[in-house]
């Protein structure tokens, strides 16, 4: 382990919060701790499927050590460092709206804190979290693995949404298990045998809302007080001025709004791309205001806001795309809630949800703004977009192409030159627009120019602005099913080639052109390309 050796670790986590003074095998309720030591549990015979070079490289892990038998040990959960105490979290969540109690870490188990120097040589805080690596006490009559296809999922999608400018955690590596795991997918009744596999996912930290959820729920403060200290001390201390303790009522109040402000944030990336989550429970809510837990999450093909990906979530659709910023704030309440002991004023926590709100319409509006071409977003230019996001609904009109198309140059200002236009926006319609839906377009289309030419927008602005708000390639949910048919016929080379596409999202990449196109006819009702299972 002679690289592997040499990395520096800390264990700050496991130092400042409590432990459950159980190690003991099985499920439990685990009350006035944090979290519960556990170690993985062997797997068969683990294969390196993928990593991101860009993660490896972050923290501080050579060529050399990715491809070593000790480093696929490692990530498969079949081999500890010396000095690693591996460890699972509790913390409860509001899930479709209702308070579920205890959940936790069931399947996710967190070697450590690595410790390894950014760019400009400071240290940097990074948790390594083994997905699907056994049971733990959180796993309530699971089996703590996950399956081939989700972990495909959440390693590609993890790093094409951060090489996309969006907030989320990161993903190390993909390891096959060899060992199967028995999943009924369409809760059906048909248990089968799939391949596991294994992710290992890095962030700052994993810490979610549902962690303060938790012990508030219980009444316990003291636990709530220490989650909230740790939290503030560990990932938000420029908030604390001064003397002040770092569960002080104001540095309480500033760590909310922190929170809300980078949700805002997070939230407007998702709507510039067109992701869905599709479990926005707030056990899966990032307190860093990170993207984190891809499950059967999906990007908007066809644009309509009414679309969600979950099979579980198809009747409520309380997670579809148009909801999110909706569900978020929802969410953001239910964190504020639990914070309420530890602040003076409840009216104070309500006005810092404003921020939330703020902060979304200003990202948001800047975003759209960008997305069509102009600087800023006016009143003007409020309702030139909303008749743009009609259009797209109406004509059954793919988003991430209709951009695209958009974002190429515009000729002369003369009927053949908006033709010509016309003629290229069929690149993203997924039926024939009717003859009165195309007077529309023209007439949009019409009033853009017009708009643009009011607002000064000079052409080679308009799509420089364009081509850095709207991504080329984005992972389509039958992209990633691509994928995972080849691994699981024996090739996980498309995993890789996906990869490496979505490294560059917004650069034409002429080779890999095959991926600027709607999704195929043979994916609009397949499984895992239109809804997604949450059985992973
Ligand atoms: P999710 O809907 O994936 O966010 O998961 C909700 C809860 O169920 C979390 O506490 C997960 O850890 C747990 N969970 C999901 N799948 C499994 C599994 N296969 N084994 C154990 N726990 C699981
Ligand atoms: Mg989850």
């Amino acid at each position: 382990m002679s690289a592997l050796s040499q990395l520096q670790w800390d264990d700050r986590f496991l130092r400042e919060l409590p432990a459950d003074p159980s190690t003991a095998p099985g499920q439990r309720q685990v009350h006035g701790a944090a979290y519960s030591l556990v170690d993985p549990s062997e797997v068969a015979a683990p294969k390196l499927l993928a990593h991101s070079p860009e993660v490896a490289e972050m923290l501080g892990l050579d060529a050399a050590t990715i491809e070593s038998e000790d480093f696929v040990a490692l990530m498969a959960g079949n081999a500890k460092l010396e000095g690693m105490r591996p460890w699972a979290t509790a913390y409860g969540g509001h899930q479709f709206g209702n308070w579920a109690r205890q959940l936790g870490d069931g399947r996710a188990i967190s070697l450590g804190e690595l410790l390894a120097p950014d760019t400009k040589g400071e240290l940097r805080r990074w948790e390594l979290q083994l997905k699907g690596a056994g049971p733990t006490p959180y796993s309530r009559g699971a089996d703590g693995r996950a399956v081939l296809r989700s972990s495909i999922r959440e390693f590609l999608c993890s790093e094409a949404m951060f090489h996309l400018g969006v907030p989320t955690t990161r993903a190390l590596s993909l390891v096959q298990t060899g060992d199967a795991v028995m999943r009924d997918m369409f809760y059906d009744g048909n248990v089968k045998p799939e391949p596991g596999a294994i992710v290992c996912r890095v962030a700052p930290t994993f810490i979610r809302f549902g962690h303060f959820e938790l012990p508030a729920s219980r009444q316990d403060e003291a636990l709530l007080r220490t989650w909230v200290r740790h939290t503030i001390s560990g990932h938000f201390s420029e908030l604390i001025e001064g003397d002040e303790a770092p569960d002080a009522a104001p540095v309480v109040l500033r760590f909310f709004e922190e929170v809300a402000r980078r949700t805002a944030v997070m939230i407007a990336h998702w709507m510039r791309v067109g992701f869905v989550h599709g479990v926005m429970n707030t056990d899966n809510m990032s307190i860093l205001g990170l993207t984190i837990d891809y499950g059967p999450y999906g990007w908007i093909d066809d644009y309509d806001p009414n679309w969600t990906p979950n099979t579980t979530d198809a009747q409520g659709r309380r997670y579809r795309f148009g909801a999110q910023p909706r569900v978020a704030l929802w969410n953001l309440a239910r964190l504020a809630e639990a914070l309420i002991p530890l602040v003076e004023r409840v009216e104070d926590l309500e006005q810092s949800l404003q921020v939330y709100i703020d902060t979304l319409d200003a990202q948001w509006g800047q975003m759209q703004a960008h997305k069509l071409g102009f600087a800023k977003a006016d009143a003007d230019f409020d309702a030139l977009a909303g008749r743009w996001l009609d259009l797209l609904t109406q004509a059954e009109t793919d988003m991430t192409l209709a951009y695209g198309q958009l974002g190429e140059g515009i000729d002369d200002d003369d009927e053949a030159a908006a033709n010509a236009w016309f003629g290229r926006m069929e690149l993203a319609f997924y039926a024939p627009p009717t003859e009165a839906l195309r007077a529309k377009w023209l007439e949009w289309f019409a009033d853009y120019r017009g708009q643009l030419a009011r607002a000064g927008v000079a052409e080679v602005d308009r799509r420089a602005r364009m081509q850095a708000a709207n991504p080329r390639y984005v992972l389509r949910n039958y992209m990633a099913q691509e994928a995972i048919d080849a691994a699981e016929g024996g090739d996980p080379s498309l995993i890789r080639e996906l990869l490496d596409l979505l490294r560059t999202p917004y650069t034409r990449q002429p080779e890999r052109e095959r991926w600027y196109a709607k999704r195929p006819d043979w994916a609009r009702h397949k499984a895992g390309c239109s809804m997604l299972s949450c059985s992973s």
